[in-house]
């Protein structure tokens, strides 16, 4: 809707024909409270599939029904024709890196960049990582994150808080982060001498976790024996992209995940595997749960359609799939869809830490060890579980919401303000064509990065409104938001399935 036909009633102002209680008084910003109407659309959640329409008061739905009352309708500053479109909860991505310092460079999407991009892509809720450099206190990593996220974000946003050094006289500082809503930690098996933890710390931040009604995410490998792969590849000349992918093979992913499994047990904690790429690495992880624990995990987009054949691309261009994990054989993709489908993994995230290709990939032209590791993925995420899901697959349109948001709302402490379309839930809502055929590219995706990983591919599904909390911010492959609209999301405790 154009200024011009703001009512008073949308921008806070005195109207004679509202009531006093109609009458909401301006936000401290002035901003404005519109109501919109999203009619005709097919509702989909987690557990639903109904034709009906959704009344958005302000920030929250106030009202879901068929043939809403025409005073209802009426009051509605904005009607939105979501026929023949699918009406979703907004996307949740948990795990994205923008802005990171790694192997001396940054990730090319800050805040702000990486945040249209994953609004672009239907996502409207983030979940970065606070990582502590050496010798910064958790506030002090928080704060950090803060200065960095505050006011440039599209979208809401949280943080795991990745932990690199922790002693017991810490613990009350540890009660303090889960105060602020940051109800989640991370820890590396991976990285030694960087982020790297050893097990004592491992145990003492699961416990603490737990304890505190926390969860422990874990990047689980074998990060020393892999540590000295690294290096006899290095000493055997050893140094084009593939490499990296052979001196991290799965069973030492699967090394990483029975033991983080297994500590997680004795410390009586919930236990959460990111970035689960292989078969033998996601058995682990089912082991423990069938064995009645609390243990639970992630794949990614890349991993269930790229393999490790990419890293043989000519030109050097196997480093654009240089991430952690790295792509591996092809024979794991179909046990990874099938791991989502039954429940062995939760949700599908990206671990989107892009980095240019010129300039920044090419640090490690000479050297594999040298390429940053990452990849971009935040905008591709929904559209990609779908045709891999949905389409290619005969996943129920229940599945693609629940991977790609109602499970992470719930497990990582936003349910139901997030991850569902309810009374009382946030209005973050997708209008989804789900027929609209398209062509992913680096040429026409937002985020701040010159390549793709998914380049050329031909898929169908878009969205095309996107909704973040009641106010639009995408439409007609236009972003219509500012930078301040994404507010920090207090998280919390885990609720877990
Ligand atoms: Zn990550």
């Amino acid at each position: 809707m154009p200024d011009s036909e703001f009512t008073g009633r949308s921008i806070g102002l005195w109207h004679p024909e509202q009531t006093r209680a109609e009458y909401r008084p301006c936000h401290p910003k002035w901003m404005f409270e519109m109501t919109t109407l999203i009619k005709n659309g097919r509702i989909i959640t987690a557990t639903d599939d109904y034709f009906a329409d959704v009344f958005i008061d302000g920030e929250t739905v106030s009202m879901i029904g068929k043939n809403l009352p025409g005073e209802v309708v009426k009051r509605a500053d904005r009607v939105i024709d979501a026929k023949n479109k699918l009406v979703i909860p907004g996307a949740i991505d948990p795990h994205v890196h923008m802005e990171l310092p790694f192997g001396g460079t940054v990730s090319s999407d800050d805040f702000k960049s990486g945040t249209i991009g994953a609004a672009f892509g239907g996502t409207t809720s983030i979940i970065d990582f606070a990582i502590q450099f050496k010798g910064k206190t958790f506030q002090q990593t928080i704060d950090d994150w803060h200065a960095k996220a505050s006011g440039k974000c599209a979208i809401d946003y949280s943080y795991h808080l990745a932990v690199t050094e922790y002693e017991p006289k810490h613990e009350k500082e540890f009660a303090k982060v889960i105060d602020q809503g940051i109800t989640t930690f991370k820890i590396f098996l991976a990285y030694p001498g960087v982020f790297m933890i050893d097990d004592q710390t491992m145990f003492r931040v699961m416990q603490s976790a737990g304890a505190a009604g926390g969860m422990t995410l874990v990047h689980a490998e074998n990060g020393i024996a892999i540590t000295e792969m690294i290096n006899n590849l290095v000493k055997a000349k050893k140094l084009e992209p593939k490499y990296h992918a052979q001196s991290r093979p799965p069973v030492m992913q699967a090394d990483g995940v029975a033991r983080a499994c297994k500590v997680a047990e004795v410390a009586k904690a919930p236990v959460f595997i990111v970035h689960v790429s292989c078969e033998a690495a996601m058995i682990e992880l089912q082991r423990s749960r069938d064995a009645g624990n609390p243990a639970y995990g992630e794949t990614c987009t890349q991993y269930l359609f790229l393999d490790e054949s990419y890293y043989d691309k000519p030109k050097f261009e196997g480093a654009k799939y240089v991430f952690t994990p790295p792509l591996v054989g092809k024979e794991n993709i179909e046990p990874l869809w099938k791991g989502l489908k039954l429940g062995y993994l939760q949700e599908v995230s990206t671990d989107h830490c892009p980095f240019n290709f010129k300039g920044q990939k090419e640090l490690g032209k000479d050297n594999f060890t040298k390429i940053p590791n990452g990849g971009p993925g935040v905008e591709d995420r929904l559209s990609m579980v779908y045709q891999g899901g949905v389409i290619e697959r005969g996943f129920t349109l229940n599945k693609w919401v629940d991977l790609c948001s109602t499970a992470s709302a719930k497990l990582f402490g936003m349910f139901p303000k997030k991850g569902t379309i309810a009374v009382g839930s946030d209005a973050d809502i997708v209008i989804y064509d789900h027929k609209k055929k398209r062509t992913i590219s680096a040429k026409t995706h937002h985020m701040n990065c010159d390549y793709s990983l998914f380049e050329g591919w031909k898929i169908t599904g878009e969205p095309q409104t996107v909704l973040s909390r009641g106010k639009v911010i995408i439409e007609n492959g236009k972003y219509v938001g500012s930078p301040s609209d994404g507010k920090f999301l207090k998280r919390g405790a885990v609720v877990t399935p």
